[in-house]
């Protein structure tokens, strides 16, 4: 059994803006499970305090750079024994809106104080300097939130080995060299192989650095970043972590028992492969519910999706416009919020298409799950995609995702093409090019081959059956664990 303290900046169901919170809920039981003795550490947000009621004190510990300690609150994950530790600095997280931003929109001005912070509370309990009585083996930090994390653990002589997972390259936590200084980091870090990153502080080089592993959370995405497309100025360092074997893609598993359509409370009717036609009801819902006609026989699209580029949303808007305009019978439901232009490019296509389209922008997990079940296939024309859950989340729901072949979507939703087909591999349709003609051409061979119930019930039982939850994923990263340990 090994030590592991994960740490991390959002967990579900306690804080979560993507994919991050579920893996960071999910790995942990999973691991758990295969008794590891893991921990979590994150964030005391006021979110997290209102839903948790009170809870205990466990330390107290002055951080350097700092001039009020901080508590550490004990509790356990909702649902799970997995003990988690709250870092509960009122300043810093016990305030209004999300993780990162203010409830208008923009980052917070001081998240490089907020989470370096984390760092080094994770630090002191990775370390049993916060006097626990606990000690890890190993500290598993994610994204640039927890970058500092192995920067800080890297000079000492006894310390735990680190891991840092890239959940997203496209978020690095970057800031000026006046924060840096405000930071109390070691001088020495400001050096181009340490943080500093053209002139610039950057938290996910600290971890991609200093980690003793890189993992991210796919095979072809931890390729991906390897190459000036994908790897924002940092394709050189990954490639060279990559060359010394310093670099894995794990896929993300799903958690099963939130996402399973055989016993999912927040659906119409629920089903399994051996009652698949109860699925219908859940459509039929969902026509009703966004007052659109009542036809089993029109393709339902189904997105739900942070609404932001990386998502090919403008992609995806353009192509339903000219599907529709078309004459097409689609039908399109969407759920998300983000940038104001494609909200607003959302509301017009609904405007134009009243009996054709739905639009509900914010946050609704309830509402996720009924157009996981309802919708035929799910849209998720990404321009990248670390791993992306949604596409899972549909093929466990019988709903064929329509993906671009990118990163972890790449690696789990296989085309529908003949040769696919027959060899009983289809789960959903790929297309490469990241325009809107491809994507069109793509929604239409859907189109087709929806109007033929056979196949299409085929491809559903393939994507149904296929395996995603954690096993699989938690042994890799076991292994993981133990490599490092030996080296
Ligand atoms: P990312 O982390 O890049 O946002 P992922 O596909 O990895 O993308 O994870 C997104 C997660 O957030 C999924 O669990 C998805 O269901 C959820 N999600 C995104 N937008 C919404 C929304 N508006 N309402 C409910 N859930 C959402």
């Amino acid at each position: 059994m090994r030590k592991i303290l994960f740490a991390t900046s959002e967990v579900h169901p306690l804080m979560k803006t993507g994919g991050l919170a579920d893996v960071s809920a999910s790995l942990p039981m999973a691991l758990s499970e295969q008794g590891q003795d893991v921990r979590i550490v994150m964030p005391a947000y006021r979110k997290c305090l209102h839903e948790l009621g009170h809870i205990d004190s466990v330390a107290t510990i002055k951080l350097e750079g700092y001039h009020l300690p901080v508590e550490i609150l004990q509790t356990t994950l909702p649902g799970s024994g997995v003990i988690l530790w709250l870092v509960h600095s009122p300043h810093h997280f016990d305030r209004d809106g999300g993780p990162y931003s203010h409830p208008v929109g923009h980052d917070w001005d001081d998240n490089a104080a907020r989470f370096a912070l984390l760092s080094r509370a994770a630090v002191a309990l990775a370390t049993d300097e916060a006097g626990l009585n606990w000690q890890a083996d190993i500290v598993h930090c994610n994204d640039w939130q927890t970058g500092l994390v192995p920067a800080l653990l890297a000079g000492r002589e006894q310390r735990p080995n680190t891991i840092f997972t890239i959940h997203n390259l496209a978020y690095q936590g970057m800031f000026s060299y006046d924060t840096f200084k405000s930071l109390d980091l070691p001088d020495a870090l400001w050096h181009y192989e340490g943080l500093e990153f053209y002139g610039q502080l950057s938290f996910m080089k600290g971890g991609l650095i200093f980690a003793d592993h890189i993992t991210t959370v796919s095979p072809t995405y931890a390729e991906e970043i390897c190459t000036y497309e994908f790897g924002y100025g940092l394709e050189g360092l990954l490639s060279y972590r990559a060359e010394q074997g310093r670099l894995t893609g794990i896929l993300n598993g799903i958690d099963y028992q939130v996402w399973n359509p055989e016993t999912d409370t927040n659906l119409s009717k629920t089903y399994s492969t051996k009652t698949l036609r109860n699925k219908a009801a859940n459509k039929l819902a969902m026509q009703q519910e966004f007052f659109l006609p009542e036809n089993s026989d029109s393709l339902l699209i189904g997105l739900i999706s942070r609404l932001v580029s990386q998502k090919g949303i403008d992609l995806a808007i353009h192509a339903l416009t000219n599907i529709l305009e078309a004459g097409h019978d689609i039908q399109f439901i969407c759920l998300g919020s983000g940038e104001a232009q494609f909200e607003h490019e959302l509301r017009v296509l609904r405007a134009r298409f009243p009996d054709r389209v739905a639009v509900t922008i914010g946050y609704d997990e309830s509402l996720s799950h009924q157009i996981e079940a309802g919708a035929d296939v799910f849209l998720m024309p990404s321009r990248f995609e670390p791993c992306g859950l949604n596409q899972m989340y549909s093929l466990r729901y019988g709903t064929l995702p329509i993906v671009r072949n990118t990163g972890g979507l790449a690696d789990t939703v296989v085309d529908a093409s003949d040769e696919n087909r027959k060899a009983g591999l289809a789960n959903g349709f790929c297309f490469n090019d990241a325009s809107v003609v491809s994507l069109q051409q793509t929604l239409l061979r859907a189109v087709g081959l929806f109007a033929r119930p056979r196949i299409w019930r085929s491809m559903m039982l393939t994507a149904m059956q296929q395996d995603l939850s954690w096993n699989h994923s938690a042994n890799a990263y076991i292994e993981l664990y133990q490599s490092l340990a030996k080296r």
